[in-house]
């Protein structure tokens, strides 16, 4: 598979050769204590790309030795922010200066379309980069007239060691979400990328070590949730866990963490985002809006729009129109300039989404688009639509995780308010309506970390991200990402000898 070629004639991409498939620890790439390594497939076909170091429990304790000297005694903690600032600017160059490969990395790995890996994702995290970069000199604390006769001023001081525990469905951005506020912070860390998709942060991790970053800053052991993950999550000498993946698994985390060293927590969990279209909305545009909300990046994105309300005065054009557009959904090989939609990440997803499927046939739900396989190989899905959808129906209720659309009407705002809420997630929603007051009014009601009017996915380094109940706690991007890598000391001085 490596350095094949693909695509049509006019547009032949070179499928990557895969340079990095160790553990990097301290700045070297090595094998994991065990010898041991798993595969990684390639979601088009099912064929295996590459096999990649199973990193364990031994190999985490080599991670966190790394990490933990590195900011105990380290350059990276101490260096002026200036500094880090510039090494991380650096290293968003070179990650401009390889945008195919990588772009293309997620593409086999993850099965993500290559002209968005490019023209979105990876200059995405270089982008990320150079907003925390330019933060890392202008990390401040306050002065503070206290009572009595003493005055305090706060250090911001970066949290330790991180563990971030990743998934799969954007390797790099997400790596980034984690990573860039962290080095801005001055920590050091272990990462552990999804099993499924360990490739792009293998190169991240090379291109941070040509970009300066001192060796056991940035450490990363590829292998499993139950094992490689659980050992950071339990570590007695890992300061706090960034982790983003399910709501199952962020249970474990939190677990862990209580019953090791109460380390910090933040988590970015599952989603099952509601898209509330109102009777003015442009029926076009909101056409377009439920689509993209359901079918960028195959589903497989935690702020999918996977539960959509119409209003009864425009279902049945809505429905109408929505399924002539997913028709026309291209699905296929995403390093074909035309697809819209490539393959779910593996098997066990496909099989997952295929199974919830059949569930919305047995519960009543109506097939509107879609609901099979596409092709013959690998794991593709038809963009599928599902009507006359209820809540209490599986499809409704859980998270999916692929390209399947609950359809469903309604009649009143208050009702609108209501179903949308009644999730035990909120991570994001969308409003769609020509009526801003009536949309501001509807985001308050609305218990979700991101509410997009008239849009969907429209993310922003400035633009704080993360969930209200069960989809988590905590916030990726912004300033707020950035302050859950540091902590506040207070620093007591009386303004007179021994006032005491
Ligand atoms: P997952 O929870 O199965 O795995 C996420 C990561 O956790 C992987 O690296 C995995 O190896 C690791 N892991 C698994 N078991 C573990 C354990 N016991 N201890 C420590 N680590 C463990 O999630 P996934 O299937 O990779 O990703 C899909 C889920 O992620 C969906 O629920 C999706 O909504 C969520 N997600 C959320 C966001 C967000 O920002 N809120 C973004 C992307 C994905």
């Amino acid at each position: 598979m490596a350095g094949e070629s693909n695509g049509s004639a006019e547009n032949v991409i070179k499928i990557p050769k895969i340079k990095f498939t160790k553990l990097f620890i301290n700045g070297e790439f090595v094998d994991s204590v065990s010898g041991k390594t798993f595969e990684t497939i390639d979601p088009r076909t099912g064929e295996v790309i590459a096999r990649v170091a199973q990193g364990d429990k031994e190999d985490v304790e080599l991670a966190v030795k790394a990490a933990r000297e590195a900011f105990d005694h380290g350059r990276w903690p101490r260096m002026p922010g200036s500094e880090r600032g510039r090494i991380m600017m650096k290293l968003a160059d070179l990650i401009d200066e390889n945008i195919e490969e990588l772009a293309a990395l997620d593409t086999i790995d993850a099965g993500k379309l290559f002209s968005m890996g490019k023209a979105m994702d990876i200059p995405g995290v270089s982008g990320l980069l150079r907003y925390f970069a330019g933060a890392a000199d202008k990390i401040h604390g306050q002065t503070l007239k206290m009572a009595n006769e003493y005055q305090a001023y706060t250090l911001l001081e970066p949290i330790g060691v991180v563990g971030h525990i990743t998934p799969w469905n954007f390797p790099s951005t997400i790596f980034f979400l984690k990573v860039a506020p962290a080095l801005t912070a001055g920590c050091t860390m272990i990462v552990k990328p999804a099993e499924q998709t360990p490739l792009s942060a293998l190169y991240y991790a090379h291109l941070a070590k040509l970009a300066g970053i001192p060796d056991g800053v940035l450490n990363v052991v590829t292998g499993f949730g139950h094992t490689a993950g659980a050992a950071i999550s339990s570590h007695m000498d890992v300061d706090k866990i960034s982790f983003t993946g399910s709501t199952e698994v962020g249970r474990l985390i939190m677990q862990a963490a209580a019953t090791s060293n109460l380390k910090a927590v933040s988590l970015e969990l599952g989603g099952k985002s509601p898209l509330v279209i109102f009777d003015d909305a442009d029926v076009d545009t909101a056409v377009h809006l439920a689509l993209l909300g359901i079918l960028y990046n195959k589903g497989e994105i935690c702020v999918a729009g996977s539960r959509v309300y119409v209003q009864e005065g425009i279902y049945d054009e809505f429905v109408k129109k929505v399924a002539e557009r997913a028709k026309t959904w291209t699905v296929g090989d995403p390093f074909d300039p035309q697809i819209l939609q490539g393959p779910q990440v593996d098997k066990t997803q496909f099989d997952k989404i295929l199974s919830y499927i059949e569930h919305g046939k047995k519960e009543g739900a109506t097939l509107l688009t879609g609901g099979k396989r596409h092709g013959e190989k690998g794991y593709y899905i038809e963009p599928t639509i599902f009507t006359d959808a209820k809540e209490g129906m599986k499809i409704v209720d859980e998270e999916i995780f692929g390209p399947v659309m609950s359809l469903m009407k309604f009649k009143t705002v208050e009702e609108a308010i209501e179903r949308a809420n009644n999730t035990r997630y909120g991570l994001a929603a969308g409003i769609v309506t020509k009526d801003l007051n009536l949309a501001n009014r509807v985001s308050r009601s609305i218990r979700a970390g991101t509410i997009w009017i008239n849009c969907y996915f429209a993310f922003d380094p400035d633009c704080p991200f993360g969930g209200y109940k069960m989809s988590g706690f905590g916030r990726d991007l912004g300033f707020q990402g950035l302050h859950k890598y540091l902590q506040v000391k207070s620093v007591v001085t009386p303004l007179h000898n021994s006032p005491w």
